[in-house]
């Protein structure tokens, strides 16, 4: 069964590669193989986990690290029968997940630009799709600027949506549980306190099997 999954951006957004680029700007975007901005499967699999975690308990339904199962699910043992729902979907340290999210890449059209932008620029970090922000490190005590805290950002503007596939072996019920995820999530990315990563989550109706 495979799920489409587009993320729509209403402000610019930040997804850490945890590189610098060539040394210049301190925190560029994840990219990948052909050197397009992306946003990582994992990443996207933690949101819709989270918020299938907040769906179930307000059913209050168990899950783990919640009041009724407040331990992270091990191997089923003597404490544990079984692992909860959302350790069931989305995996746990000993379980493979049923689910595969993955990267998120720009919508074909959005991408084929930005390959061509690339092969064309004279840079080969910094050619167009993507824009850098500076910001400073701010000392409470002092309420000034911290000296020697200039640091830098790179970002993908808002125009750009992301299409993803979600794939995997679950049942009706569980397809279900993912479609009402889009419901809460709102964000992704860093930066949100600073207004990035605002978006809008939308998933295709029709299921490939
Ligand atoms: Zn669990």
């Amino acid at each position: 069964m495979t799920l489409k999954l587009t993320i729509h951006f209403e402000s610019a957004v930040h997804h850490a590669s945890g590189f610098s680029l060539a040394g210049v700007v301190d925190k560029g975007f994840l990219r990948d193989h052909n050197g397009i901005p992306c946003l990582s499967g994992a990443a996207l699999k933690g949101r819709f986990r989270d918020a299938a975690r907040h769906i179930l308990l307000a059913d209050a339904k168990d899950v783990c690290e919640s009041g009724r199962k407040p331990q992270a699910c091990g191997p089923p043992g003597i404490e544990r029968k079984e692992y909860c729902r959302i350790c069931q979907i989305f995996g746990a340290p000993a379980l493979p997940a049923r689910v595969v999210f993955t990267d998120a890449k720009p919508e074909p059209e959005a991408y084929e630009v930005m390959l061509a932008q690339k092969r064309n620029s004279a840079s080969p970090f910094h050619f167009g799709a993507t824009e850098i922000r500076h910001g400073t490190s701010l000392d409470r005590l002092r309420r000034t600027v911290r000296a020697e805290h200039l640091f830098s950002l790179e970002t993908v503007p808002p125009l750009v949506a992301f299409d993803a596939e979600i794939r995997g072996c679950i049942d009706a019920a569980d397809e279900v549980l993912l479609r009402e995820c889009p419901l809460l999530l709102n964000s992704f990315g860093a930066g949100g306190s600073r207004g990035l990563g605002a978006c809008r989550y939308e998933m295709e109706p029709e299921t490939i099997l």
